[in-house]
């Protein structure tokens, strides 16, 4: 099995593909004032659906999805939204074409608006978004509400599911051979853990909230 791509509903525990859980939110959560928001990769099975309060702001959705996927190195990263560029500490100036991420969600990202989101601007995790329609929601200012289930990805030698990523090459692998099965490095020096994460096996990453190996927080 890989790239199911499948989640667990975090209210009722339907399991449904993401445009299935789309719409059992949309349906299920009723018209509101909150935002529902998809953010997925185009690379992979990794997805969350989150609801955005009125007060929400755009940032709050960059601290939610490093906190989810990425690292505590701190990469820069940034939104675009209809063209307009939007980042934590936008610089003055030159380039200012970029606006400050401390934007309410809801005034940039009506219904039905797409945006796409960059993490690492040298090693770029691409990201795509959109806002889905308006439902009801908590006090919080952004919660998840589903994302994708662990994917099993399978061993690159034997099939079995994996549980090591080669970082020099991305090939998976369960521990059954030393050496990388794809590239032939030894996996002592390249292995690094499966993870839930669109940020899996770049940069030598380990996890949500970790440093990767080799780099400063
Ligand atoms: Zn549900
Ligand atoms: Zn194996
Ligand atoms: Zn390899």
């Amino acid at each position: 099995m890989m790239k199911s791509g499948n989640g667990t509903c975090a209210r009722c525990g339907q399991t449904l593909s993401k445009g299935g859980m789309s719409r059992h939110l949309l349906a299920t959560l009723g018209q509101g004032e909150h935002t529902l928001l998809s953010v997925s990769s185009p690379e992979g099975p990794w997805w969350i659906l989150a609801v955005a309060s009125p007060e929400a702001l755009l940032s709050d959705l960059d601290k939610l999805l490093r906190e989810t996927w990425f690292e505590a190195a701190g990469h820069q990263s940034d939104f675009t939204i209809k063209g307009v560029h939007f980042e934590d500490s936008p610089l003055s100036g030159w380039m200012a074409s970029s606006r400050s991420a401390d934007v309410e969600i809801e005034s940039v990202l009506p219904t039905g608006t797409v945006l796409t989101y960059r993490y690492d601007f040298t090693n770029t995790t691409h990201l795509h978004g959109k806002a889905l329609g308006l439902v009801n929601g908590g006090n919080d200012h952004l919660t998840i509400l589903a994302r994708n289930d662990d994917v099993a990805w399978p061993c690159r030698a034997c099939d079995n599911e994996a549980n090591a990523v080669c970082s020099a090459c991305g090939a998976f692998s369960c521990g059954c051979t030393d050496a990388c099965p794809a590239c032939g490095a030894s996996l002592d020096q390249v292995a690094i853990p499966v993870i839930n994460s669109p940020r899996m096996g770049i940069g030598g990453f380990r996890g949500p909230g970790e440093v990767p190996s080799g780099e400063e927080a």
